[in-house]
């Protein structure tokens, strides 16, 4: 395996995963470095940052795939971005191996490292749900939903048999968290503008289902915003089940623990997330959930103290919560923490690799959660204050469209929704995105014209 050495007389920082945390921090580093100070290095498996509170608006057809994500070289000039995934972290010895599908992995040495790689589904073992499920993590997932929800209406506008028609266009959602509310509310909203070209279809051939296991959804707003959602929810049609878990999807056919089954075209997997199983097998320190173990510094800690060189934050690590307000003492997984905590990291670790001992420790009180479910429709809450429909709506937009890593995306975000909003919502699927060949085949293989021949041979 080809080791990657540091040539350079200056030190290498090493960013694993180009998400929030790491592209932050990163930008914060290349502002903050002296000329030839360190060389910043970014290793993510996409070549962009996914900004997933936009993927419910992308499923839901009110941005661009392309305008929800942060392209890392154009965005991170001075860095050197790695697109790969680190397979194996030996800090012991300082390096990483690489990994980059259809080449030779290789090794990787550095001085510092900052583990961002982030949190993954927690999809449980469920009876299909490997085969049958989706998350929304990725943009690729986003635009598959919407794709795949438009042309089921399509298909769906022309079948005869009611059994085959009720299953294409059932939908199901598990998880109740905002990720969840938020994907589910822009889909049906996307389905139900959608479903007025056919005239074959009507709203009520639609069914979104939402399963959740506890007895409410959102813990992130109050028990009286969470019990409007669901009310919300159901005046709009969806069929919204608490206190229940999704038993089986086998081929689609759903079971759920109020012993409730029918079949489904679509189950969505929205149920929490967990570390970023590439940690357990390093040798860093984690917790019992694999988050990595840090002091409110960000500076990596294990029983013996600080781990040199090592910092970590954002959804791959057990950061304390100064504030008081996170569960078991934690800061909880979101981008509000994440982009705050990377300057803070940033700022510390340069104070170590020049020799300095008071590092700032991080501290941050929720502003409160924002939520777009569909056109107009919303929820926020701000400390005490509790805001709904369109308003909360508004803020949502406000927010996100600001919050998005740089002014150029900020544009572009703020000119789709322009768009739509004088245009209306793209209704427009692409077919076939996942085997783009398909018609190329076809027609390599489809037979040759038949020779005439010739009149007087
Ligand atoms: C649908 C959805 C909606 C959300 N809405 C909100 C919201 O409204 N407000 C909010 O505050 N938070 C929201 N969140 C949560 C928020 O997106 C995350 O908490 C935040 O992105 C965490 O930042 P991070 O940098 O720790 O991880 P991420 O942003 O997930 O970045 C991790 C990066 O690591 C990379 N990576 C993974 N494995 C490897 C590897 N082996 N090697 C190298 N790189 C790797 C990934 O490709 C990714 O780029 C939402 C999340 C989802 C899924």
């Amino acid at each position: 395996m080809a080791l990657i050495r540091n040539n350079a007389l200056r030190p290498r920082i090493l960013i694993v995963g180009g998400g929030y945390l790491g592209f932050v921090t990163a930008q914060n580093l290349l502002k903050d470095l002296g000329r030839g100070e360190a060389t910043v290095t970014v290793v993510d498996p996409n070549p962009y940052l996914t900004y997933a509170p936009f993927l419910p608006e992308v499923a839901g057809g009110n941005i661009e795939p392309r305008h929800a994500v942060v392209p890392l070289r154009s965005h991170l000039r001075g860095a050197e971005v790695i697109t790969g995934s680190v397979a194996n972290i030996n800090h012991d010895k300082k390096f990483v191996v690489i990994e980059q599908e259809g080449y030779e992995a290789f090794e990787l040495d550095y001085d510092q490292i900052v583990l961002a790689s982030g949190a993954v589904p927690r999809a449980l073992p469920i009876p299909g749900l490997a085969e049958e499920g989706i998350g929304l993590k990725r943009i690729e997932e986003a635009i598959a939903l919407r794709d795949h929800v438009l042309n089921r209406l399509a298909e769906a506008s022309l079948m005869e048999d009611d059994a085959e028609r009720r299953k294409a266009l059932t939908f199901v959602f598990v998880g109740g968290g905002f990720a969840g509310i938020e994907s589910l509310a822009e889909l049906e909203d996307l389905a139900r503008a959608a479903v007025a070209q056919y005239d074959t279809l009507t709203e009520a051939d639609i069914r979104f289902v939402l399963v959740e296991a506890l007895g409410r959804v959102m813990p992130e707003v109050g028990e009286a915003q969470a019990r409007w959602v669901v009310d919300h929810l159901r005046e709009r049609g969806v069929d919204v089940y608490l206190e229940t878990f999704l038993e089986d999807c086998t081929d689609k056919h759903i079971k759920l623990s109020n012993g409730e089954e029918f079949d489904a075209d679509l189950v969505v997997w929205n149920a929490g997330v967990k570390a970023n199983p590439i940690l357990i097998d390093s040798d860093l320190p984690l917790d019992e959930r694999g988050r990595i173990t840090v002091r409110a510094d960000l500076r990596v800690e294990n029983e013996e103290g600080v781990v040199d060189g090592a910092w970590a934050a954002g959804d791959n690590a057990a950061v304390p919560d100064l504030s008081g307000e996170g569960p078991g003492g934690f800061c909880v997984p979101n981008a509000q923490h994440a982009m705050r905590q990377a300057p803070v990291l940033a700022k510390n670790l340069l104070a170590a690799m020049r020799g300095e001992t008071v590092f700032t420790q991080y501290f941050h009180k929720s502003l409160g959660a924002v939520a777009g479910m569909g056109l107009f429709k919303g929820v926020a809450q701000m400390g005490s204050v509790e805001l709904r429909g369109p308003i909360a709506w508004a803020l949502h937009r406000l927010y996100h469209g600001y919050a998005i890593p740089t002014c150029e995306r900020s544009a572009r975000v703020f000119g789709n929704w322009v768009i739509n909003t004088v245009m209306g919502r793209d209704l427009t699927a692409l077919k076939d995105v996942d085997v783009p060949r398909r018609a190329f085949v076809e027609a390599a293989n489809s037979k040759p014209a038949p020779q005439k021949e010739k009149a007087n041979a």
